[in-house]
Formats: C-alpha cells, structure tokens, sequence
C-alpha cells in the first residue's frame, strides 16, 4: 500500500490478496472556518484533482508503478501538472489561483523532501507561467 499526500488530500493504492490493485482518494472536508464558501470548495477541487492525477500516474505506470520503484518527485511533479492541465480545462482559476499562490508556495517551503523538491522544480517550470496567466484574474 502505497500513500502520497496531497494539498488537502491523500491517495492511497490498496492490495487485497489477488484483487487489482485499487486507488482510494481521501479530500478534507470541513476546516477552514472563516474561509470564504468559494475558497473551501476551491481547495476541495484542486485537491481531489491533485490525487487524481496520482491515480492516472499510475494507471498509465509512468512515476507511480505497481511492481517497481517509485519516483516521488517525478510522481509529485506529475500530479502538479495534471491539476493544473484539469483546471485550466475545465476554467477553474480560483481554484488554480489557490493552488499556485498558496498550496505550491506551502509545500516549496515546509513540504517533506520530495513535495519540497517537485513544488520548486513546477515552480520554475515554464507551465507555471502559462498556469498563473491563466488565472490571473480570479479573486
Ligand atoms: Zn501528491
């Protein structure tokens, strides 16, 4: 059983005797009081998408693979990406915008070393840039 933690979530990949190997995806819920109503579900959004993008990490077995050593940099990178490719698609920007300007920051700084490594490296990625022009405009 494999666990990678996320913004405001976790995906862990379950193993149960000669069953497939099966994603299970928790998101916070809850929390935040204070926050603006708009900016809760925003965090929810990006964070299940962040574990969604583990989830297609491994099933196309490229960072995160069943019978072999993961790379969780790679496998952090790759999650940022597919977030943000998801929200642009789907014209997310708050929850972009949050993602970028306070979830990756957060990570960058106080992360554990793969988050910290993978959150500088989308940091000065040229995608980021594309991302952050993206949302721009959100408030
Ligand atoms: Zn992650």
């Amino acid at each position: 059983m494999v666990r990678l933690d996320g913004v405001g979530g976790m995906t862990y990949f379950v193993k149960r005797g000669d069953e497939p190997i099966r994603p299970v995806i928790f998101v916070k819920i809850g929390g935040g009081s204070g926050k603006r109503e708009d900016i809760k579900t925003a965090v929810k959004e990006l964070s299940l998408l962040h574990e969604l993008g583990h989830v297609d990490d491994f099933i196309k077995q490229i960072n995160i693979k069943e019978d072999a050593q993961n790379d969780p940099v790679a496998a952090e990178l790759y999650a940022h990406n597919f977030a943000c490719k998801e929200m642009l698609g789907r014209g997310l920007k708050l929850a972009m915008k949050v993602y970028l300007t306070q979830a990756i920051p957060q990570f960058a700084a106080v992360g554990c070393e793969a988050n910290r490594q993978a959150a500088q490296m989308f940091q000065s990625s040229r995608e980021f840039k594309t991302y952050l022009a993206f949302c721009a405009d959100a408030r």
